[in-house]
């Protein structure tokens, strides 16, 4: 039996002592993996058009410097959303003319940074773009501006995901009453205003509603740029959300697929007359991560045989929240990670946290596992290790970088190590460990 590269990542990792009793949680990140997915993402888009397109890694769905250097040589920019994840982006060297800022809640300071380093902005909402008319009148920006809108096409099977509801927090919602008029005048009165932007949601949206949404800013962008008489709108940005299949390897769908629906749905788009701008973050990163934790205990309750594990809510906190959203895959390896056979038991597999939710997977039918073994949660490269939920004060796992080499072995390489306990006590205010026992220090304004 040949191993997939999965495997002999695991049993590299094992042999490395990337996994021991003392870090008994780490994570795998496929370097070839992510280089691949970047380029599939590329000729995608180039298959459709020869419009500009600059594909913006949504840095949300895995917020690691490493990566976003990766991303960023591969050729893709990056989609920001808040001030740490633009900071993680420049560190990653990514340049503000390769980065987008979308965000519900801009301050006016970062909207004035991001003017002040060229990075493109799409407003929200008709309040920030009055914030933008300020800015914009008080100094020339190299930012490009546009605005996001709500196509209200409704929602895919997770709502939490969905944002082109007709109540979504996201964007000026198109169809409601004077909405579509004011955001005509709205691009009518700002000359400037020369980028449209929509993101219809992430996991659980189908591929068909992905493309109505985008057909439906399409046709805004259209009826505003004949009101204006010229290519007002000369970019288009369709956001992100291309849906993962976590049920097995098999990659669907694929980037191709929705530029080729997009293409069909959409022509005028992809014509030439508009740059392009995407989003994608799962669908880039989710593939390639590996979570590895090691078995610890293993009893039973009930009747029911349970694996306690050191990976739960930790590393997974939607998995673990609304595990009917979120399935993950269980792959049983031995201590010296090797994949486990055998007869297979129905069994849960339980995390390290103090609650009885802590779940990665109940009534799973997985080989006996024994106290030593290793589990791997595939699948888990977006949202999940790079997630961390500090629960039970549990650290951050490190990650790892693999890559196969020429003569057949694993390298890898620190993508993050893991969090120290000296830096647990640090971000839990062990600086200040008698805030709450002393009498405060006068307040200097009140001694004048
Ligand atoms: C979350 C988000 C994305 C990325 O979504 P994925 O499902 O990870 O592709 C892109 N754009 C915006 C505006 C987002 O909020």
């Amino acid at each position: 039996m040949t191993l997939s590269v999965r495997d002999r990542a695991v049993r590299a990792a094992v042999e490395h002592g990337l996994l021991s009793p003392a870090e008994p949680v780490t994570a795998l990140l496929d370097t070839a993996g992510i280089r691949a997915s970047a380029a599939a993402l590329t000729s995608a888009f180039a298959a459709v058009t020869d419009a500009p397109v600059l594909h913006a890694f949504a840095v949300k769905a895995c917020p690691l410097v490493p990566v976003l250097r990766l991303l960023h040589e591969a050729g893709l920019g990056a989609e920001v959303a808040s001030p740490g994840e633009l900071a993680l982006a420049r560190a990653a060297g990514v340049p503000a003319a390769r980065t987008v800022l979308d965000s519900p809640a801009k301050t006016p300071e970062e909207l004035r940074h991001a003017l002040a380093l060229g990075i493109a902005v799409n407003a929200d909402n008709l309040q920030e773009l009055a914030r933008l008319d300020a800015l914009v009148a008080a100094r020339p920006t190299a930012s490009p501006l546009g605005l996001r809108v709500n196509p209200q096409v409704g929602a895919g099977t997770i709502d939490a995901l969905s944002t082109a509801t007709p109540t979504s927090k996201f964007g000026v919602a198109l169809r409601d009453e004077g909405a579509r008029e004011a955001v005509v005048q709205a691009y009518l009165d700002r000359p400037w205003l020369t980028r449209l932007h929509t993101h219809t949601g992430s996991q659980g949206i189908p591929l068909a509603l992905m493309a109505e949404g985008v057909a439906a800013g399409y046709a805004l962008a259209e009826e505003i740029n004949a009101k204006a008489g010229r290519q007002q709108i000369d970019t288009f940005d369709i956001g992100g959300g291309l849906p993962v299949n976590f049920a097995s390897d098999e990659e669907t769908p694929t980037h191709a697929e929705y530029a080729r629906l997009l293409a069909a749905t959409v022509p005028g788009l992809f014509d030439g007359r508009y740059a392009l701008v995407t989003e994608f973050g799962r669908s880039l990163l989710a593939k390639h991560g590996t979570v590895l934790a090691r078995v610890e205990y293993t009893k039973t309750s009930g009747g029911r045989p349970i694996a306690v594990t050191h990976a739960g809510v930790q590393i997974a906190a939607r998995t673990v929240y609304v595990p009917g959203a979120w399935p993950l895959r269980i792959l049983a390896y031995d201590a010296e990670g090797r994949r486990r056979t055998g007869d297979e038991v129905v069994q849960d597999v339980a995390g390290p946290a103090c609650f009885a939710g802590d779940l990665l997977a109940t009534g799973r039918a997985l080989p006996p596992l024994r106290p030593g073994d290793v589990v791997a949660v595939p699948d888990t490269g977006a949202y999940y290790f790079a997630h961390h939920y500090a629960y039970n004060s549990l650290p951050r796992p490190a990650v790892h970088g693999f890559t196969p080499t020429d003569d057949g072995s694993i390298a890898f390489s620190t993508v993050r190590p893991t969090q120290s306990l000296d830096e647990i006590v640090a971000e839990s205010g062990g600086a200040h460990a008698d805030a709450l026992v002393r009498a405060p220090a006068p307040d200097a304004a009140m001694e004048a």
